[in-house]
């Protein structure tokens, strides 16, 4: 069956980006980039490219030999425009030279006083899920990896990070930061910021930009992160990303945090001074491998990213924290997943794991998939045995590693590997187990399974089992949204 990504313009079938080298000039005082990309395919291409974009001021595309046409389809009000670009000649590289719009999806310009300094200018980038198209041209689906190099030329007295590898500075009348990312990467896992930030190291892999005024709190607040990847490692296998940096943004920032890879982007309310939001920077490190290591072909397959993460934010936070606050996570998700599912309406489609193709993924996307996919995971664990899951985890982590898939392949391999799933498994009651109830349970089954609101029920005994532990560590809940 052909493969279609409804959120890319992308046609696997004309070939892959596989490699590109950005120049990246930030000009603060328009705010837009002027880039040029020279973009390395897998294989050679003949005739049409359609790469994804978003108001895109092309000016320049060239192969080694020849000047390429280019053409702008009608902009499309959630997926941009299709660029095509013609003429290829089985030409395996290419250039463009274009700048970035003002109105770029992806990016965010502050002013010097929407900082907590007050006196430097910031920039940030967010590119899940479809905007990375905003920033250079590419095949914006998470279905297509790449590695890429950047020189990021900033004003002098600027900082800027990336979530790569940090090459080297050089001082001239602009800083240019050059970084290499060798892991293939899907484009939303792009990410850039610029402004005044400083460095802290942490551990042996851990350390932390923030601007001056908040690092000692930021440093502070986190400095337990080395501790975490030691166990996110005995369950999902070694940490292949190098680095694990977090990048504190100013209080603009949207979400709560921003799984990039090697440089999580974090919400300045994440600093409470009680070392307190672990569940946060547990889900980001997490997806280090569930969701940047083994990714969703598609956002209708969302629920592999963040149905993984939440799990596995569970199993790390049974191992840091015990038990019963693990048990008061679940609890408050159950929750808050009937709370979602009765605001969509339990007949959604958005109530499926798999979700339905759409190509406005932001304003489709709701907490269903991370809670839904954690309790079909736990089921899964159930029904096994820890013991076979966890090594059943790992085999996944090695197998898929740095690829992209379906529910469909993921069901696949489920089944190859823990083929009794498919007959324990029991996710509608009064129902017979059998084979086949699995796959309609992840890719058609709407609602929410009885069994799961039966468990609701046990919330408030954990809530009162748990009150005098939760006053003692000042345990929060993160209220702000967490990719
Ligand atoms: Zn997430």
């Amino acid at each position: 069956m052909e493969f279609k990504d409804p959120a890319s313009y992308t046609d696997l079938s004309q070939g892959k980006i596989k490699h590109i080298d950005f120049h990246i000039h930030v000009d603060f005082s328009t705010r837009t980039f002027d880039i040029e990309a020279k973009y390395q395919l897998q294989e050679p291409v003949h005739g049409f490219l359609f790469l994804d974009s978003f108001r895109i001021d092309l000016k320049e595309a060239r192969t080694n030999h020849k000047e390429l046409e280019w053409e702008f389809d009608p902009e499309d009000e959630f997926l941009g425009q299709r660029l095509q670009l013609k003429g290829f000649a089985g030409d395996s590289t290419f250039t463009l030279k274009f700048r970035t719009s003002p109105e770029a999806r992806a990016l965010q310009w502050l002013s010097a006083n929407q900082t907590v300094g007050g006196k430097h200018p910031f920039l940030f980038s967010q590119c899940q899920a479809i905007h990375a198209r905003s920033i250079f041209p590419c095949q914006d689906s998470p279905s297509v990896r790449f590695t890429y190099s950047a020189e990021v030329e900033v004003p002098q007295e600027l900082v800027a990070a990336m979530a790569a590898e940090q090459l080297e500075i050089q001082e001239g009348k602009h800083t240019t930061f050059l970084f290499k990312m060798p892991q293939p990467i899907p484009s939303y896992l792009f990410a850039l910021a610029v402004g005044n930030l400083t460095f802290r190291e942490l551990g042996p892999r851990t350390g932390i930009y923030a601007e001056p005024e908040t690092i000692e709190a930021a440093a502070w607040e986190f400095a337990e992160n080395e501790t975490k990847i030691v166990e996110a490692e005995k369950l999902l296998g070694p940490y292949l990303w190098g680095r694990y940096d977090l990048l504190v943004l100013p209080p603009s920032f949207p979400y709560g945090g921003m799984e990039n890879p090697r440089l999580t982007f974090l919400t300045p309310t994440a600093i409470l001074g009680t070392r307190g939001h672990l569940s946060l920077i547990t889900h980001e490190l997490a997806h280090a491998w569930t969701g940047n290591l083994v990714t969703n072909a598609t956002w209708q397959d969302f629920w592999l990213n963040e149905g993984w993460t939440t799990y596995a934010e569970t199993r790390i936070t049974e191992i840091l924290e015990g038990t019963d606050s693990k048990d008061l996570h679940l609890a408050f998700n159950e929750k808050q997943l009937i709370a979602i599912m009765e605001r969509v309406g339990m007949n959604s489609p958005q109530t499926c794991l798999k979700l339905p193709p759409e190509k406005d993924v932001d304003s489709f996307a709701t907490s269903i998939p991370y809670y839904k996919g954690c309790f079909f995971l736990q089921e899964c664990e159930y029904a096994v045995g820890r013991e076979r899951f966890d090594v059943f985890i790992q085999k996944y982590m090695a197998s898929f590693q740095f690829q992209s898939l379906t529910t469909e392949a993921f069901l696949d391999f489920l089944k190859a590997e823990l083929p009794e799933v498919f007959e324990k498994v029991d996710v509608q009651p009064k129902s017979r187990f059998r084979t086949g109830i699995v796959i309609r349970y992840c890719l058609s089954y709407k609602g929410c399974p009885k069994k799961y609101q039966w468990r609701i029920a046990s919330t408030s005994m954990i809530f009162s089992n748990l009150k005098r532990e939760m006053m003692s560590r000042s345990f929060l809940f993160s209220t702000s949204y967490v990719l």
